[in-house]
Parts: structure tokens; C-alpha cells; sequence
């Protein structure tokens, strides 16, 4: 559904891909993982036909995002990282847009409109203007809006930051149903457990480039089961271990100052990553 080869962007100095080599299959829900500045966002907005590519070649549902840009971009629907609806308007009058946009008829947009109203849970401030309703409704309604012209893949960029951890996960159940219903689902999060719980794969970049690809039980499994932490000389140290007695033994009689619990998606990106050191 996705396929991008040797895919790079400079912005001047700066080399945010270098070398990307990815494929996201249908109906999949993948999670683009990676530290601030690693070039998630980059890569949304070439596959959404925001940004061009300095080099390599990037496909949507087999159209070339530059070469055939016009059904590269129907085929995508993207939920931006900050809010750009239109605060003045109701929901309505932003869907309402949205769908004027991809040259959907009165009929088709009504229609779509009242489906989406239900489906996102905001029927009731339907007629609201945006300015009035809460973050937890505005990302909802950005959600409806990437969906009104019925795309194949939906793109995420940190759908539920700065949100209640009630309101995230009335959006995990959101993102879950919408995968159920057929989509492809691209998701990029800093909420690391929310990428354990929800993707099926998950690729990490770093610096513009992708470190590990691989579902979140396999990459889990490559560290080990148990994790323990400690504080060794100051500095908080991980280590891992395949089963609890190995970590009870290199225990040995210490009685406190470690905490011992399952290995977790956030060690492997603390690992892949290289922002932690991992024996
Ligand atoms: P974050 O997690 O903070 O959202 P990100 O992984 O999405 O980061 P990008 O926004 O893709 O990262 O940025 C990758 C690199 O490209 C960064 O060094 C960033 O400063 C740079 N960059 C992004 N957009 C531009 C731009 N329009 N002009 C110049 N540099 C840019």
C-alpha cells in the first residue's frame, strides 16, 4: 500500500532522509517511530504529496507520489500534528470543505458528513463552531475531516499529543475501528505505548534513516523478556534478561535500588536509537 525506495530530503544544510527504504502493507497499521527531528514528518508529507523528494521514489497505493501526484494525494487522508481547521466555522462547515475539495458532490458530502458525524462520536456539536469545542473534539474532528473523501490510507502525524489519557484512548478505539473498517492506517506517536498497543509494525528512524523494522512482540523479544533497571554511579542503567531467574541471579542478595519489570516497545526505541547504553 506504501512503498518508498532510497527516499531523501535536504532542506538546504540539513539532511532530514537519507536513504529511506520502506512498505507498509494493506490494511496494516504501522507506527513511524523515531526522536524529535528524525524525519517522521518529512516522510508524511512527501507520501502526502506536501513536500517533494530531493532523491528516491515513494508510491501510494501504487501512483507515484510526484509523477502521479493528483491520485497519489486522493489516495491519502492526513491528520496533521497541529490543528489547522478552521476555528470560525461549525464542524459541519469544516467537513463540509473538506469534501468541496475532492469535488464530492452536495449529495455524497451530506451523506458522508452525517456517517462521519456518528463515527467520530461528535454529532451532537455538529453545528458548533470549532473555536468552542475542547482538543479532545478538535482531534476528532480533524480525524472525520482526513476522512471525508473516503481515503485508503490514513496518515496520523501524533494524532493524540497533548490530550487526557480518557480522551487518548477514545482515540486508540477510533484509530482501531477505522483499521477494522478496511483502511491503512500510517501512525506517528512520541506516546510509545500507544504504538505497543496499537500497531501491528513498527520502523524506527533515526536521523533520517530506519533502524529497525519489525512487529513491536518480535522487536521486544530481540532485548529479552525482563528489564532491570538500576542506578549504577549515578546514572540509571537497563539491563536485559531472558528469563526471570537470569535477572534474580545477577541479583544475587541486592535488596533494593532496582526495579524489574517486562521489557517494553520504549526500550527498543531507547536502544535502536542509541539514546541509552544497552550491555
Ligand atoms: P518531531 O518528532 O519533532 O515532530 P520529526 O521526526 O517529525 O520531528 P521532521 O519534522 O521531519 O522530524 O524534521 C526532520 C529534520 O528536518 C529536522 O532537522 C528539522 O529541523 C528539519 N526540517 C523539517 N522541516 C524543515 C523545513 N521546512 N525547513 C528546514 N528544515 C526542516
Amino acid at each position: 500500500m506504501i512503498r518508498i525506495e532510497k527516499l531523501t530530503k535536504n532542506y538546504r544544510t540539513i539532511q532530514a532522509l537519507k536513504g529511506v527504504n520502506l512498505q507498509v502493507n494493506e490494511g496494516e497499521l504501522f507506527a513511524y517511530l523515531g526522536p524529535n527531528g528524525s524525519g517522521k514528518t518529512t516522510t508524511i508529507k512527501i507520501l502526502t504529496g506536501l513536500a517533494n523528494p530531493t532523491s528516491g521514489d515513494a508510491y501510494v497505493h501504487g501512483y507515484h507520489v510526484v509523477r502521479e501526484t493528483l491520485e497519489a494525494k486522493r489516495q491519502c487522508g492526513l491528520v496533521p500534528q497541529t490543528i489547522n481547521l478552521d476555528h470560525e466555522l461549525t464542524v459541519d462547515e469544516n467537513l463540509d470543505i473538506h469534501g468541496r475539495l475532492f469535488h464530492m458532490s452536495a449529495r455524497e458530502r451530506a451523506a458522508r458528513i452525517d456517517e462521519l458525524l456518528d463515527y467520530v462520536g461528535i454529532r451532537e456539536r455538529r453545528n458548533s463552531p470549532i473555536k468552542h469545542l475542547s482538543g479532545g473534539m478538535k482531534r476528532r474532528v480533524m480525524v472525520a475531516r482526513a476522512m471525508m473523501h473516503a481515503p485508503k490510507i490514513l496518515f496520523m502525524d501524533e494524532p493524540t499529543v497533548g490530550l487526557d489519557p480518557t480522551i487518548r484512548r477514545r482515540i486508540w478505539s477510533l484509530v482501531k475501528s477505522i483499521q477494522q473498517s478496511g483502511s491503512t492506517i500510517f501512525l506517528t506517536t512520541h506516546y510509545i505505548e500507544e504504538a505497543e498497543f496499537l500497531a501491528e509494525r513498527v520502523a524506527f528512524l533515526d536521523e533520517g534513516r530506519i533502524v529497525a523494522v519489525d512487529t513491536p512482540q518480535n522487536l521486544m523479544a530481540r532485548l529479552g523478556t525482563w528489564a532491570l533497571d538500576e542506578i549504577v554511579n549515578g546514572d540509571m542503567e537497563t539491563i536485559f534478561f531472558q528469563s526471570r531467574e537470569e535477572a534474580n541471579r545477577h541479583l544475587g542478595k541486592q535488596q533494593g535500588g532496582f526495579t524489574l519489570r517486562r521489557v517494553n516497545l520504549e526500550d527498543v526505541f531507547l536502544s535502536v536509537t542509541g539514546k541509552k547504553v544497552v550491555p
